[in-house]
């Protein structure tokens, strides 16, 4: 594994000085223009990698019917929407008390336990799961690692790499977006959240599901844990409220969107 890595952060460097030099801009899915330096079968590559490791770290869920609820919820939203289903997904519930989920580029999605317990209905965790989504279509861990290598902190992890193996896979699992599933505080930025809010909204409405439910996802989440003790899921994404007033603001679009799923035939029924 310490070989691989160091390898792939040796190509990428490479990649990097070459292309620079060529410009790398994008826009995301809501326009916002990106630093996109990599070819989308690099970042596959890297999220192939995370999520083999994390596998081998955290055990998955032997509960066949939460299995079966999340594949579900995560099989809906992906069959409704063309930019999710033009690659495979292989889905893991992970046995973890963590309020968490993330997604990786090369079709990867994981959700822990402990998600189900702060996600009430299937609308809800289809929030969680259609933000997820979101953060891999709109290439957000692509721009991470752009915007890192085209910074000092680029040049920091060539030089880890240089030294020491596993602070170099942490430092690719944080440009990732799974930073806080593996105790390193290095979120996506706010934009990319709000991003990921609205689009994954659009997602999960499309698939027929409750698009009201999700800003209800984020007050049940701040009124369980109350004061300063958020758990990782809520302190690495926008404050509360400025994400339930967006979500709130974008429901009535969203609810057209799930109407019109609802007319074509689609009507979860998870659980
Ligand atoms: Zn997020």
């Amino acid at each position: 594994m310490t070989t691989r890595y160091l390898r792939l952060l040796a190509t990428l460097t490479l990649a990097t000085c070459t292309l620079v030099q060529l410009g790398g801009c994008a826009s995301s899915p809501l326009g916002r223009s990106q630093l996109v330096l990599f070819p989308e079968s690099r970042l596959a590559e890297m999220g192939t990698l995370a999520y083999q490791d994390l596998r081998t770290q955290t055990p998955a869920s032997t509960d066949g019917r939460a299995n079966d609820y999340v594949s579900c919820v995560a099989n809906a939203i992906i069959d409704a929407n063309p930019e999710l289903s033009k690659q495979p997904w292989e889905i893991t519930l992970f046995d973890s008390d963590q309020a968490n989920a993330f997604a990786l580029p090369g079709g990867k999605l994981g959700v822990y336990t402990g998600m189900l317990g702060v996600a009430e209905n299937q609308d809800q965790l289809a929030a969680v799961i259609g933000h997820e989504f979101a953060h891999v279509v709109a290439q957000h861990g692509n721009e991470r690692v752009s915007t890192s290598f085209a910074t000092q902190t680029g040049l920091q992890i060539a030089a880890i790499a240089a030294g020491g193996a596993s602070e170099t896979k942490n430092q690719l699992f944080s440009l990732l977006g799974v930073g806080a599933e593996v105790g390193i505080a290095l979120p996506f930025g706010r934009a990319q959240e709000t991003e990921s809010d609205l689009i994954g909204l659009d997602y999960m409405a499309k698939a027929g599901f409750r698009p009201s439910e999700a800003s209800n996802l984020w007050r049940n989440m701040s009124k369980q844990q109350g004061g300063n003790t958020q758990p990782s899921f809520l302190s690495t994404h926008p404050a509360a409220e400025d994400r339930i007033q967006r979500l709130d603001e974008r429901t009535v679009s969203a609810e057209v969107l799930a109407t019109n799923a609802r007319r074509a035939g689609r009507s979860p029924n998870c659980g």
